[in-house]
């Protein structure tokens, strides 16, 4: 953990030069002002001499974690393999999820209404009654963007991917990105859907030969790839398709444990007008129940309620299960991995406060960074400069080089949210001309902090806060500092005093 000067001169209420000070006294290393962050170490041997009583928090590095997987796997209960389904666009990946879905419900409860909560359940087939495998799961977003997007936050949810081929089309471009996923993708099998093959212009046999020139070894070839043929329309072979998917994860032994803490992954968030923030939680490992203290992300929530995706209040969710989940404090992403805080709602409270600070912690140690880079290229610049004046070279000369060159208005901006930090970073980075141009130094999201104008100063830059605002001590800072801040919610308005800005630096015309 570390605290940064500004903040630690805060907390012992003080005043940061005084601080700076007797730490210069005190042979610390010279620092200059709120770029300083100490570790807890050094904190605590600052807080000590100055006659305070520190503890060290070891709580602060509390966090909530996986469960190790099980020693023996292989006599816990088996669990239903999830399958997402991806292909080339229009190869009928939609269809094929929305006629699975329906059997679900003509399967399953009577009454029942499909809901699209980012996953579905179907039963298998009386054909294999003997089956380990129960159910199958489906993601319910098609296409390997979502797929991807998942993998990307480290969710790795997927045991099958089927890939959809259209008999009338053949394998195409997005076909061939899907069979290489499944190659690189570790413990993940494929099986191929040659769909549409109620249309008269299907042709089996050409797809085939067509996956066999990718490489693909299917199994009516003597392969190990299983295929099926299916209509997503008509609904013809999907029992073929269930029963051969029960197969290989039978073949596969996916297992779970369904009784420690539950373990699992966002699939969708939103806020539901009744219910508030509510998520799609794909539960991987143990049983969810209402009541548990979870955490996903910088989020945590307390059960109160679960709905399955025939829209069923349930009291149980084990793992395979998806089921919408009421009682998040905010809304959590997709792709956050959820964890059960064992000892409830104060562990998963602790560890959302401490996996915030991590966050803003990385941040400053970032901007630090950033600043010391700039810092170092001013050093550059300077002995480069004090070598051209011993080399001969006058300083009227080399300065007068630099008034010829182009003038910069350098920018630090902040925004509140991503979308219009680019939109000011993308407007106001085109104003200028020959004689002046506008540099970003740094943008981000979020409230104008300590950070940032240190940034700015470092780089003599000065400061836009869009949308956001900052607290007194950062206005007081940049006074102190001279750095520039300006506020503002209208992008117009904004690029305006830009361009005032830069003119100014521009000599008076004559
Ligand atoms: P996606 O882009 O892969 O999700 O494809 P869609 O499911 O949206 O299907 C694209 C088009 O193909 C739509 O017009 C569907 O009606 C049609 N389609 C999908 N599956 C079948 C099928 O099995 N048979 C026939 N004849 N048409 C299909």
């Amino acid at each position: 953990t570390v605290v940064s000067v500004s903040n630690l001169a805060r907390i012992l209420d003080m005043r940061q030069k005084r601080m700076m000070q007797l730490m210069k006294n005190w042979g610390m290393e010279e620092v200059k002002p709120d770029l300083l962050v100490l570790s807890s170490e050094d904190a605590s041997l600052v807080a000590v001499e100055l006659g305070f009583n520190p503890v060290i928090d070891d709580e602060a590095a509390f966090d909530i974690y996986p469960d190790a997987p099980p020693a023996e796997p292989s006599t816990l209960p088996h669990r239903p393999p999830v399958v997402t389904i991806m292909g080339h666009v229009d190869h009928g990946k939609t269809t094929l999820l929305d006629t699975l879905r329906s059997t679900s419900v003509a399967k399953g409860e009577a009454g029942g209404i499909t809901q699209h909560i980012g996953a579905f359940s179907v039963p298998v087939g009386t054909a294999s009654e003997n089956s380990a495998i129960r159910t199958i799961t489906f993601l319910d977003t098609p296409g390997h963007a979502a797929f991807t997007a998942m993998r990307a936050r480290g969710a790795r949810v997927t045991d099958i991917i089927v890939c959809v081929v259209a008999a009338d089309d053949g394998v195409m471009p997005q076909t061939r990105e899907v069979l290489n996923l499944a190659k690189t993708e570790e413990n993940v099998e494929l099986v191929i859907a040659i769909n549409k093959v109620d249309k008269p212009q299907a042709n089996v046999e050409k797809v085939k030969n067509a996956l066999l020139a990718e490489g693909v070894q299917l199994e009516s070839l003597g392969g190990d790839v299983p295929s099926v043929e299916v209509s997503g329309l008509t609904g013809k072979g999907l029992d073929d398709l269930i029963e051969t998917i029960s197969t290989i994860a039978e073949v596969a032994d996916l297992r779970a444990d369904q009784t420690s803490k539950a373990e699992g992954y966002v699939l969708e968030s939103k806020v539901d007008k009744g219910r508030g923030p509510i998520a799609t939680v794909l539960v991987t490992s143990g049983t969810l129940q209402p009541g548990a203290a979870i955490v996903a992300g910088t989020v945590w929530c307390r059960v109160r309620q679960m709905m399955d995706d025939k829209g069923q209040f349930v009291k149980k969710a084990s793992p395979g299960m998806p089921v919408t989940v009421s009682g998040w404090k905010e809304l959590p992403e997709a792709g956050d991995e959820v964890l059960q805080a064992i000892k409830g709602e104060d562990d998963a409270k602790r560890a959302v406060a401490n996996r915030k600070r991590e966050i803003e912690k990385r941040k400053i140690l970032k901007d630090v960074e950033k600043i010391n880079e700039v810092r170092k290229a001013e050093r550059i610049e300077r002995e480069e400069a004090a070598l051209a004046e011993q080399m001969g070279v006058t300083r009227e000369a080399h300065e007068g080089k630099q008034e010829q060159g182009q003038k910069e208005l350098r920018l630090v901006i902040k925004g509140d949210v991503s979308g219009t930090v680019e939109a000011v970073v993308g407007s106001v980075s085109g104003i200028g001309n020959d004689e002046v141009t506008t540099k970003v130094v740094s943008s981000g999201v979020g409230e104008v902090l300590e950070s940032d104008v240190s940034m700015a100063e470092a780089s003599n830059a000065m400061v836009i806060g869009f949308n956001v605002k900052c607290q007194r001590s950062v206005q007081q800072q940049a006074g102190k500092l001279g750095v520039p801040l300006y506020f503002d919610d209208v992008i117009y308005r904004v690029m305006e005093e830009v361009r005032k800005r830069a003119s100014a630096l521009l000599p008076p015309r004559i």
